[in-house]
């Protein structure tokens, strides 16, 4: 039986290593939050008293964590000092390319395999098993990789050596930040013309406004059920995570000299949002700002 270490179980991580366990392999769970623990051992996973406990005997780790400051320490002080060896290293949180590679780097002088292994899709598609992975790893290692993965996953695609899969996750979500925000704006701009918004839904869906972040993720509540605007824009996709990776993508941009204005703006209201309090809710929730609504 596959031993896995997951660490950081929150909105998504929560999900995933449930996938795992139902999957039928062995996790050992760890989280700061007593609360998701609890939640992970009702979905037949173990909990360890620590990142160090967790690891211990695993075959592979996977870390689904916030941001790069936290992936950089885990991996520093806790994981590379406790894991055996012969362990594949997985990190599926969403980081800047430059922690990426600087931890691969480290797993790798260490004698570790490492992969980064960021993912799209969302709480639902966390729950249900139908991620996308975009995975930055050695040609030789992809194989395993996409094996520990298949549980959580819908399609696993190697964008190629360490980083690259971070690099594509920056690139899609700024598609994701201005597409959910031109979204709100038509359909904040639908309800002042008087034209009901749930049948906007049903005519852009079927017209050339049809994307992801109207059809998957209606930010107006109804049209999509499994979408946070049903729930409060509770759970989700936190507004502060995705100002997070829409500023990995302008750091990335500036560095790189690449022009990306639409990526600019869409931060410049996520960090709004964010300022005036909306920073916990899901990022759909923008709608209420273009409708001119404070966050509730
Ligand atoms: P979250 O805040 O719900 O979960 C992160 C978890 O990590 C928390 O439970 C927290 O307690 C835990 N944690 C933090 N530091 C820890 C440590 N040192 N040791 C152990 N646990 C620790 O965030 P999330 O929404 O699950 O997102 C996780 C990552 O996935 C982020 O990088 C995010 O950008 C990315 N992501 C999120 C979504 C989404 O829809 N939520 C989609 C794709 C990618």
């Amino acid at each position: 039986m596959t031993r896995i270490a997951f660490i950081g179980l929150g909105n998504m991580g929560g999900g995933m290593a449930a996938n795992q366990a139902k999957a039928g392999r062995t996790v050992a769970a760890f989280d700061l939050s007593a609360a998701a623990l609890e939640k992970a051992a009702g979905a037949g996973c173990t909990p360890a008293g620590s990142v160090a406990e967790a690891v211990k005997d695993a075959e592979a780790v996977i870390t689904m964590l916030p941001a790069g400051p936290h992936v950089r320490s885990v991996y520093a002080e806790q994981v590379l000092p406790h894991a055996p060896k012969s362990a594949l290293l997985i990190d599926c949180s969403t980081i800047d390319v430059e922690s990426a590679r600087a931890v691969a780097g480290q797993a790798k002088a260490q004698g570790f395999r490492f992969a980064d292994a960021p993912v799209s899709g969302g709480t639902a598609a966390a729950e249900a098993g139908t991620l996308a992975f975009m995975v930055g790893c050695d040609e030789a290692d992809f194989a395993e990789v996409e094996r520990i993965i298949a549980p959580m996953s819908r399609a696993t695609i190697r964008a190629g050596d360490h980083g690259a899969g971070q690099a594509a996750k920056i690139c899609n979500n700024m598609v994701l930040g201005i597409s959910m925000i031109g979204v709100c704006e038509a359909l904040a701009l639908a309800e002042k013309l008087g034209l009901d918004p749930v049948k906007f839904y049903e005519i852009s869906s079927q017209s050339s406004g049809q994307c992801w972040s109207l059809t998957s993720y209606c930010p107006w509540p109804g049209p999509v059920p499994a979408a946070p605007s049903n729930r409060g824009y509770e759970g989700g996709f936190a507004t502060a995570m995705m100002l997070k990776d829409l500023k990995l993508a302008q750091e990335a941009a500036a560095r790189a000299g690449a022009a990306a204005p639409l990526g600019a703006a869409a931060e410049g209201l996520y960090a709004l949002f964010d300022r005036l309090g909306g920073g916990g809710k899901d990022f759909s929730a923008i709608l209420e700002l273009l409708r001119g609504n404070a966050p509730q």
